[in-house]
């Protein structure tokens, strides 16, 4: 029986990489909903719409198609902002550094759940964020909280965008990941929490395929 499995958890704790292992394994499919919230960042900062001004927010997300389109490479699907792929823009560090004031948004919020509710309608999926065990899918059959030493997070992070040739500074990802950790925690509507039937993962001394045999172990419970 196919189910819907929750991974939530901080910044850069290896959650897409467990869900993409996770969704391969299980023939599920993979939905990032955090692609959902830059893709939405990145279009308010190429119209220069501030977050701040809610009004111009809300107007704004009438304008917005969110889809996931197949990777011609056949990886992870790419997400898609009025129809154009914008998998490399979302994860500059430009977007990183006002996702988490764009995601506070209540009615940012309202938007990509909905839309990711209805992606959950048939099952088979694999979901991480920050809110899925707990506001997206509070039934999930299965829900994993994944949490790391923030060391150990940042220097991840750190390689995987070094490894896409983006420039950064390893004070500056363990900055973002600080703040964006801290604003994700305290926001008012749906803070970052694990939810009370959560499993939780510290993947800190953890290779990705000992990750995927704690999740695949916990499928099979
Ligand atoms: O998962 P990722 O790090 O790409 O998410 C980017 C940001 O989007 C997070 O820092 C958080 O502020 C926001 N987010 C959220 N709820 C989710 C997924 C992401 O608020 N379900």
């Amino acid at each position: 029986k196919k189910i819907i499995i929750a991974i939530d958890g901080y910044s850069s704790c290896g959650k897409s990489t467990l869900a993409r292992q996770l969704a391969r394994e299980l023939h599920y499919t993979y939905l990032d909903s955090g692609a959902m919230y830059r893709a939405i960042t990145l279009y308010l900062i190429r119209e220069k719409i501030s977050p701040e001004d809610e009004k111009a927010v809300e107007q704004a997300l009438r304008q917005i198609t969110l889809s996931f389109v197949p990777d011609p490479a056949g990886g992870t699907a790419h997400m898609c902002l009025n129809g154009e792929d914008v998998e490399h823009p979302i994860r500059d560090m430009e977007v990183a550094g006002k996702v988490s004031a764009v995601a506070a948004i209540g009615a940012v919020r309202r938007f990509a759940v909905a839309q990711q509710q209805r992606m959950g309608r048939d099952k088979g999926i694999v979901m991480d964020g920050r809110d899925i065990g707990t506001v997206v899918f509070p039934d999930a059959e299965l829900k994993l909280f994944m949490t790391a030493d923030p060391e150990v997070r940042a220097l991840r992070r750190y390689k995987e965008l070094k490894a896409k040739n983006l420039s950064v500074t390893l004070e500056a990802v363990r900055e973002n990941l600080r703040q964006r950790d801290h604003l994700d925690e305290t926001r008012a509507i749906s803070p970052l929490r694990k939810a009370p039937d959560a499993v939780v993962l510290d993947n800190s001394h953890m290779t990705a395929a000992e990750q995927l045999v704690f999740a695949l172990n916990q499928v099979a419970e």
